[in-house]
């Protein structure tokens, strides 16, 4: 593909398909109560937890945002790719669509330009989701690796074949390990663009309106300390104060000790 400076335009014919994100929430909502009458065991619970875990914080807070988005630190290719799929199963879009949004936000912050802006919507983005426009401009580092176009293109292929594997284990794992996960994490994605800006304390005073907000922080592991990103968005790191616990820290720190993620490419400034 060829792009030129400037160029821009909106990609919703494949990219993102905000009706699976809508789906997965109500599927989560109806398997929840399912759940709940029906007294499933505990271990399907831990399951639901597990996979949660996978897709939003190691595919999406740690590979997608803070490395591929923001490049913080380098990771081995196998684990970019690994994780890169963890993350669309996560049903928020493509790697590279969401990167192309998340770019454009940090550009324009509570700006008319900005895709996140909850100033025009409110709480209705926890169900709608960010206005999702891809700038391939902003994205031609990833218009280059081969297998993020094929994961943007086929996209939906990948949460699609998860299914339909987990299915063949146990009707059961679908939702567990599929649905309930995914829409919580859809949810959590969704509220972090309402409650990181203008909801929490700042650190710093930005032009923008980013806010630290400690209930999305423990819900999203550490990626509520929003101010603090917004302030430093090439930092592996989002912790400043000794109790801003940033769990995705703490897992880039571990990954990176064990080779996971190149070591000495881990970056705190400016
Ligand atoms: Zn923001
Ligand atoms: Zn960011």
């Amino acid at each position: 593909m060829t792009i030129r400076a400037n160029e821009a335009w909106t990609d919703r014919r494949f990219t993102y398909r905000a009706w699976t994100g809508k789906a997965a929430q109500l599927g989560a909502l109806v398997g929840i109560a399912w759940a709940l009458v029906a007294g499933v065991s505990s271990l399907w619970w831990a399951v639901a937890a597990v996979m949660y875990f996978a897709m939003s914080c190691l595919g999406y807070a740690i590979c997608v945002h803070r490395g591929l988005c923001h490049r913080a630190f380098v990771m081995k290719p196998a684990v970019t790719r690994v994780l890169s799929i963890v993350a669309a199963l996560g049903l928020t879009g493509s790697p590279m669509g969401w990167i192309g949004t998340h770019r454009t936000h940090h550009a324009h912050a509570d700006r008319p330009e900005d895709p996140h802006a909850p100033g025009d919507h409110g709480w209705w983005l926890l169900w709608t989701g960010p206005d999702l426009e891809i700038d391939w401009w902003r994205i031609r580092d990833m218009l280059r690796d081969p297998f993020q176009r094929w994961l943007h293109r086929y996209y939906l292929l990948v949460p699609l074949t998860w299914a339909l594997l987990l299915a063949v284990i146990d009707p059961r794992a679908v939702v567990f390990g599929f649905v309930i996960p995914a829409g919580v994490h859809v949810t959590t994605s969704n509220l972090s663009t309402i409650l990181g800006h203008g909801h929490g304390y700042r650190n710093h005073d930005l032009r923008d309106g980013s806010t630290n907000n400690a209930l999305l922080a423990l819900l999203t592991w550490g990626e509520g300390w929003h101010n603090n990103h917004h302030a430093r968005p090439t930092s592996w790191s989002l912790r400043e104060r000794w109790w801003e616990f940033d769990p995705a820290g703490q897992i880039i720190r571990l990954m990176a000790a064990t080779g996971l993620i190149e070591r000495n490419s881990l970056r705190t400034a400016p």
